[in-house]
């Protein structure tokens, strides 16, 4: 049997390491002319290390990025807005990993067989009967895995009515910068604004900001700094210390939900599937539970019903998580001072239980 899949990025990857695992033929086609990823951390929490367990890569990332669970939220003048009780967390759920994206692209790559991979090879059009047209001519399988991100030829093939990607209203930038002085995982709210930061253990701090902003419009490092300047420690310092060439800024996009990920011998995963606001750090760790359900249901049950039980499993969850992600940042990106006063003097009175269980669903998943 032999599944085709649109995309080198980390669902793309971990969809092909699943097949191959399983004695399936697997081939990756990716634009790119090599396959790595830019961008710089990436929070690996306790459902995707599970999903990555399920190809035998999860114990990798763990001992190479262990990051304790995200602390809480601040406000701008450092006061805890909400405060996770992290033992708690990693008690039921298990551990967090921080990882560099290029490392574990390097890490899904290395399960692979070289020739399983066509870098240089764009996609033009999907056909539900398993056919992919592609700048090196046609190939056909029994499966068509598109893997293909937010802009995803796949979905527009395969649903060309289906609305395109949806800006949410703010820009991100990332960058790692040396410093000292961050003990963990944290994030802080302003009014319109918001910056995270996590330890890398290497030493160097993954650092992101997101800001309210028109579609298009570009930031530097120096305003950045200007806005940052008079929130609390270490902020201000961590962009000091960063350069201005590492840092990468991405408009935020989420794709409407699908009414199915299948149709014919295709299937849809990770961003091509449910690109979401990068708000719970879920985006790749649902895309490691796609690619895992996706080939334990085809490998199982047959292609037309183990797609018919991937979509059954993974649409209602990943459009949950998708929705969950958009809600719960909201209120960073609210711009009336009087909202976000009394936000700063409601959230320290949520109970810490309700917060805890809204989020229980997200990071409990197992195969
Ligand atoms: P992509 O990574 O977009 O990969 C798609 C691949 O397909 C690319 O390699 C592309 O070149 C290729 N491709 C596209 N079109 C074609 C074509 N026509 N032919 C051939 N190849 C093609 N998620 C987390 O889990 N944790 C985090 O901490 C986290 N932080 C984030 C921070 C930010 C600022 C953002 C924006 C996202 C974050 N995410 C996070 C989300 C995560 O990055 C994405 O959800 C994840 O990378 C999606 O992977 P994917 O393989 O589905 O798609």
């Amino acid at each position: 049997m032999k599944a085709l899949v649109v995309g080198g990025g980390i669902g793309g990857l971990a969809a092909a390491v699943a097949f191959h695992q399983r004695g399936w033929q697997v081939e990756v086609l990716e634009r790119a002319p090599e396959i790595t990823e830019i961008g710089a951390g990436l929070s690996i929490q306790p459902n995707g290390l599970r999903a990555l367990d399920a190809i035998g890569l999860g114990e990798q990332v763990r001992t190479g990025g262990q990051a304790g669970p995200p602390r809480g939220i601040r406000g701008v003048n450092g006061a805890w807005l909400i405060r996770n009780d992290v033992e708690d967390l990693e008690r039921r759920f298990g551990p967090w990993a921080i990882i560099h994206r290029a490392a574990l692209v390097d890490i899904l790559r290395a399960a692979l067989p070289a020739h399983a991979l066509r870098p240089g090879t764009t996609v033009r059009k999907v056909l539900p009967d398993g056919t992919v047209h592609h700048d090196g001519g046609t190939t056909t399988a029994d499966l068509v895995i598109g893997a293909d991100g937010v802009r995803s030829v796949t979905r527009r093939s395969i649903w060309p009515h289906a609305a395109g990607p949806r800006y949410v209203g703010y820009s991100t930038w990332r960058l790692l910068t040396a410093s000292d002085g961050v003990e963990g995982s944290v994030e802080t709210w302003g009014r319109g604004d918001r910056f995270g930061c996590v330890p890398m253990p290497d030493g160097r701090v993954y650092c992101y900001l997101m800001s309210n902003a028109p579609a298009g419009s570009r930031t530097g490092l120096d305003r950045l700094r200007e806005r940052f300047a008079h929130w609390h420690d270490p902020i201000p310092a961590l962009l000091d210390a960063a350069r201005p060439d590492a840092v990468l800024q991405h408009d935020t996009y989420k794709l409407p939900n699908l009414r199915t990920f299948v149709h014919g011998k295709v299937a849809v995963l990770g961003d091509a599937a449910h690109a979401m606001a990068p708000n719970l750090g879920q985006g790749a760790c649902q895309a490691l539970e796609d690619a895992v359900t996706l080939a334990a249901a085809v490998d199982t049950l047959g292609i037309d019903a183990g797609l018919q039980d991937y979509d059954r499993l993974r649409r209602p969850r990943t459009q949950m998580v998708a929705q969950l992600s958009h809600r719960v940042a909201a209120p960073a990106h609210w711009n009336s001072p009087l909202a976000t006063a009394l936000r700063d003097a409601a959230l320290p009175l949520l109970p810490s239980a309700l917060l805890g269980r809204s989020i229980t669903p997200t990071y409990s998943w197992t195969l």
